[in-house]
């Protein structure tokens, strides 16, 4: 098929061709997996390459593109790293098939017109002091899903909201595409891998590892609540003044606010920081609540349904079966010390 040789590695810049060929791959019944990156490509998207991969009969497509609709800081886009002969190295190594590397005018040849509106979301957390990132971000997202004929998509939870955006996206307008996500990777330090830790000098670098730091620590503690995940992670940012925090927040799995009464459950806990002159960001999966509790909850609902009972507890409910465990323990307790 002209445009794709299995096995070797072809690159594309112009949409005509890798529409042609993609449209041509799908009509055999192959998955297009498509990797959308800004390049200056790093282990992490290498992950991002290989859990692609990993899908049956996969062709797996990588863009690279430095979308200028997406920066809101024209300084930020001269200076992004761009590494397109090293990428293209490291994506033949890893065994990918196809590169896509349009020009800015292939991709906006009438300039920014019709773009995708995010919603309320995207004005919050990275999008407060980022504004129009993330309309741009989905913009070009739905542009490279179109374009490149993709069946599924694969996104890093390095940038946690992009990622709730990016679904938001393919559910709001029925896009009849999978996402698949890849969790954050890391150096040996913590640091969460980017393209923008080449331009951390070496006194940024060693604070940088302030940010991974934090959220372990604030994750740890959410067994004791919400207060104590955000100022366990704040006390390790404080300490080290070459951080200067943007945003330190916890919300709940889809980035909503945490109610007040949150309980238990699954919540997020994402920092925005500035580390000398590179913005970097993070976030980290907490439970929250008493996860043993949680377990005890599940269990017994468990045992409840095998018994043919409605498996809704109360707290009260829960408590008496707590209290009937304890009861049996001592008893047995007893009987084994007499034995
Ligand atoms: P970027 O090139 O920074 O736009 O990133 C392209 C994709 O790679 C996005 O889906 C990112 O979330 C993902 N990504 C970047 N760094 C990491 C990382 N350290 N771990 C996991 N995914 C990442």
């Amino acid at each position: 098929m002209a445009g794709y040789t299995p096995g070797e590695t072809t690159v594309h810049t112009s949409v005509t061709d890798i529409g042609r060929v993609t449209r041509a791959l799908r009509k055999t019944s192959r998955p297009v997996v498509l990797v959308p990156t800004m390049g200056a490509l790093h282990e992490g998207h290498l992950e991002l390459v290989r859990a692609a991969k990993s899908l049956p009969r996969a062709v797996v497509v990588v863009s690279i593109f430095v979308n200028p609709l997406q920066f809101g800081d024209d300084a930020d886009l001269d200076t992004y790293p761009r590494t397109l002969e090293a990428d293209v190295e490291k994506l033949r190594g890893v065994g990918v098939e196809l590169v896509f590397a349009p020009s800015v005018r292939e991709m906006y040849p009438n300039g920014f017109r019709t773009t995708v509106s995010a919603g309320p979301l995207s004005g919050e957390l990275e999008g407060a002091s980022r504004p129009g990132h993330f309309d741009g971000a989905l913009t070009v997202c739905l542009k490279l899903f179109n374009v490149t004929n993709c069946s599924d998509a694969v996104f890093g939870e390095k940038d946690y909201q992009q990622l709730v955006l990016m679904q938001q996206l393919v559910t709001d307008l029925n896009l009849p595409i999978q996402l698949h996500s890849v969790p954050v990777i890391r150096e040996k330090d913590g640091l969460a891998m980017s393209s923008r830790n080449v331009r951390l000098d070496s006194t940024a670098r060693q604070a940088a590892v302030a940010l991974s730091a934090a959220l372990t620590l604030g994750a740890h503690c959410g067994d004791r609540g919400p207060g104590a995940v955000l100022s366990g992670a704040r006390s390790v940012l404080e300490a080290v003044p070459e951080v200067e925090v943007d945003y330190l927040e916890l919300r709940d799995g889809r980035l909503a606010p945490l109610p007040e009464n949150f309980g238990e459950g699954e919540a997020r806990l994402l920092v925005a920081a500035r580390v000398g002159e590179v913005r970097l960001l993070d976030n980290v999966g907490v439970i929250l609540g008493d996860l043993q509790a949680r377990q005890e909850k599940e269990i017994a609902q468990a045992a409840l349904q095998a018994a043919g009972l409605d498996a809704e507890l109360t707290d009260e409910e829960m408590a008496e079966l707590r209290r009937l465990r304890d009861e049996v323990r001592r008893v047995r307790g007893r009987r084994d010390s007499t034995e």
